[in-house]
């Protein structure tokens, strides 16, 4: 048994979405088939204008709509230290816990051997050049902490080693909050390998 054709075809549009199976394809459509006119216009429109808006910024390769995008032109932030991330969506993370603070580069990716995707088919060639290009003094590797996401950072360090600027990692360990009993032995592993001293910033008590 099959709908009237127009249903059926976006059933199957909707389906081909993440996460959406045949039967929340079927129930968006019918809310669809019943939503006012502007709804549906306003929705066919911002769907349009993504493809033909969104573009890649010239500098960092964040999504914007704008050139060069809102971090690279923002002055507020400095201008030697570049954070390092593997997907836009990223930025908006790092961004939530420190707010106008660092310039980026995105990756788009991960070396990732296995599925061929090599550092030339990622923005690592891009980001070489413009450390030299613009006197950067620091990368803060933020590539997640897999098995893909280190080996990236560490062919990061290695090819820019002659470049004279310091290469550092996001730390990986216990969560705020987390407790030690409901965490993986290989996260303890990393905690304690990226261990840093309280007594030397301690200060005194009275
Ligand atoms: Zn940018």
């Amino acid at each position: 048994m099959y709908y009237p054709e127009p249903i059926e075809r976006l059933i199957e549009h909707l389906t081909r979405l993440p996460g959406i199976g045949r039967k929340t394809a079927t129930r968006l459509t019918f809310f669809l088939l019943h939503a006012n006119n502007t709804y549906i216009a306003d929705l066919s429109e911002s769907i349009a204008q993504l493809k033909e808006k969104i573009r890649l910024c010239s500098i960092c390769f964040n999504i914007t709509d704008i050139e060069p995008c809102q971090y690279c032109r923002d002055e507020h932030r400095g201008k030697g230290i570049i954070c390092v991330v593997e997907e836009p969506s990223h930025i908006m993370m790092i961004e939530s816990s420190n707010p106008r603070t660092y310039r980026y580069h995105v990756l788009h990716g991960v070396i990732n051997p296995i599925e061929g995707i090599g550092p030339e088919d990622i923005r690592i060639p891009e980001l070489k050049e413009r450390i030299e290009r613009e006197g950067v003094t620091e990368l803060i590797i933020a590539t997640n902490p897999t098995i893909e996401g280190n080996t990236t950072a560490h062919y990061i360090a290695e090819l820019t080693k002659s470049l004279h600027v310091r290469i550092t990692r996001i730390a990986s360990g216990i969560p705020v909050g987390g407790d030690l009993v409901y965490t993986d032995p290989l996260t303890i592993k990393s905690a304690i390998e990226n261990r840093r001293s309280l007594s030397d910033d301690s200060q005194p008590l009275s």
